[in-house]
């Protein structure tokens, strides 16, 4: 194969970890290709303040943060292309082993692949939440909170997320309610004070919501009590769902609804299994960021894995083509 058209490093992926990576390969000068997909945007533009990535008090626009991100990869010489990819191929040649990197559009080769696909909301899977997606069902508060103006409103969660996306909410709305399906929070304690402090955020405790009604819109949440089971109708305007998240990671189960081995080995949820240094369970493929198993989901771990990613996979590569420096 004509060499040129082999990138040494293929990212799959345009968040903090994926342009991280990205910005120290390319330092590192290897032929580096990453692959963003606007279908699949950063996790972190679901909300629109971070107050917890060092260096910015009182905290920073989540767009303009990533826009600085790859600011700053572009400047060292990263290509970004839009693709999204389809599938990833083992490429056996003479004395090497390449990877394949399949989009809509082409087929890429790389001696490496980083993952930093990210996650995706979770959904309740109750119904009405497909039907009513759009017309009263939301997953972002920063893109549709402004529909909500001077509504009644529910918020799902108890995590950081629901917490913070529902402090956002308040600029518009008339009241929410959260409702929770424990009796306290999950969320970390400075967003806990903000929260309980919060005039127009009432709770429902130890509550699930076991389906969404209306006829062109919401109109209400079907709510069981936990420990009565009793159910009952709780009106609402809009109904904002905030359960956790999803590695995207699908692209890499070889038949997601057959036992056979997944491409790289993956934990119960989906989630990429790598070591300290970021090696997957196969050579030549890395992963970081909220696509990997790991305890704590933030931006300042996200950007840690893509720089360990990189520096990893840079000294594979170095040692595939013969210019590994030799660390005593
Ligand atoms: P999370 O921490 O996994 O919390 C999900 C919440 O949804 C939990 O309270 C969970 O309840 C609830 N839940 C899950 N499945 C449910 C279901 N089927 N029915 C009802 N409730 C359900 O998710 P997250 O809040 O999206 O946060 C994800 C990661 O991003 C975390 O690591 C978080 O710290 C991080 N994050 C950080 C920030 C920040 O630092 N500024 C902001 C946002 C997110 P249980 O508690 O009962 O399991």
């Amino acid at each position: 194969m004509n060499q040129k058209n082999i990138y040494e490093l293929i990212i799959i992926g345009g968040g903090p970890a994926g342009l991280t990576a990205g910005l120290y390969a390319s330092r590192a000068r290897l032929k580096t290709l990453l692959m963003e997909s606007s279908s699949l945007s950063s996790q972190l533009l679901l909300g629109d303040k971070i107050e917890n990535y060092p260096g910015f008090t009182p905290g920073i626009e989540t767009f303009e943060l990533i826009i600085q991100f790859k600011k700053q990869a572009l400047a060292f010489g990263l290509k970004i292309i839009d693709e999204e990819v389809q599938t990833l191929r083992i490429k056996e040649e003479k004395n090497s082993k390449l990877w394949q990197v399949v989009t809509k559009q082409k087929e890429y080769t790389a001696q490496a692949v980083i993952i930093a696909t990210g996650a995706k909301p979770r959904k309740l899977n109750i119904s009405g939440e497909e039907e009513f997606r759009g017309r009263g069902v939301s997953y972002c508060a920063t893109c549709d909170g402004a529909f909500y103006k001077g509504k009644d409103i529910v918020v799902i969660g108890g995590g950081d997320t629901a917490i913070e996306e529902a402090l956002h909410l308040t600029k518009f709305v008339n009241k929410i309610t959260l409702i929770h399906r424990r009796n306290r929070l999950r969320a970390t304690s400075i967003l806990q004070e903000r929260v309980f402090s919060q005039k127009k955020i009432d709770f429902l405790w130890e509550t699930q919501v076991t389906g969404i009604l209306g006829k062109e819109k919401v109109e209400a949440v079907k709510i069981k009590d936990i420990k009565t089971q009793q159910e009952k109708k709780f009106p609402c305007q809009g109904v904002f769902i905030f359960v956790g998240f999803k590695p995207n990671t699908d692209f890499l189960k070889i038949h997601p609804s057959s036992k056979e081995k997944n491409l790289i080995e993956l934990d119960e949820e989906g989630y990429i299994i790598v070591d300290d240094n970021m090696f997957s369970s196969v050579e030549g493929i890395f992963a970081g960021g909220d696509c990997r198993h790991k305890l704590l989901r933030q931006v300042i771990t996200a950007c840690g894995d893509g720089a360990t990613a990189a520096f990893s996979a840079q000294r594979y590569v170095e040692r595939l083509t013969g210019r590994a420096y030799d660390f005593k």
